[in-house]
């Protein structure tokens, strides 16, 4: 009888060990989903550090003004723009969103998802002539729920895909490893947008 007691105060020694509040301090650490450091060069480590300190809506601020590499905006249409995604998965990562600060598809006016869309298609014919991939995942993570980093202000995802393109490295090391620099990505797209402008006045 005595033996027995011994054992199960044991038992809810062990228990208490893994409490609930502790399961709840270890899954809030990463709650950020889209957020994670990306590796271009080694010597540009203090600037990706930066990035990870946004202060206010990032895409509103693109919004308000002229594309820059400072916002990572690469072009801008009536309602809506093209962003470069600061935490690429592949090179030529791009994000295109509604100009206004609305987290809501069913927000937009017609007008405003009929620009938004059209732009979905340019942005993947860019895409097609730069990096010729042998695919696109085209998605949208509607609401913070369904992992949008950023879910008051919806933006798709627009990734150009080759076969064989899923490395280890983002799982052992959590950092991925982009072969080309924003920078490069920026000026690639900005001057091909901004060569379509001239050509269509
Ligand atoms: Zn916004």
């Amino acid at each position: 009888m005595a033996k027995k007691k011994v054992q199960k105060k044991k038992a809810t020694k062990a228990k208490k060990k893994s409490s609930p509040s502790d399961i709840s301090l270890s899954l809030g650490r990463n709650v950020w989903p889209a957020e994670r450091d990306v590796l271009f060069r080694p010597d540009r480590l203090k600037y990706v550090r930066k990035l990870l300190k946004p202060e206010g809506c990032v895409f509103c601020r693109a919004a308000s003004e002229p594309p820059s590499f400072e916002t990572l905006c690469v072009h801008q249409t009536e309602h809506s723009m093209i962003v470069l995604n600061k935490f690429p998965y592949n090179s030529g990562h791009l994000l295109i969103l509604p100009r206004r600060h609305v987290g809501d598809l069913l927000a937009l006016s017609k007008e405003e998802y009929a620009d938004l869309s059209e732009l979905i298609r340019e942005a993947m014919s860019a895409l097609q002539e730069f990096y010729q991939p042998g695919g696109m995942n085209v998605g949208l993570n509607h609401g913070a729920a369904a992992g949008a980093g950023i879910p008051q202000h919806l933006h798709y995802h627009l990734i150009p895909r080759w076969a064989g393109d899923l490395n280890f490295f983002p799982l052992i090391a959590e950092t991925k490893v982009v072969v080309e620099t924003l920078e490069q990505t920026w000026d690639r797209l900005r001057s091909r947008f901004q060569g379509e402008a001239r050509r269509t006045k």
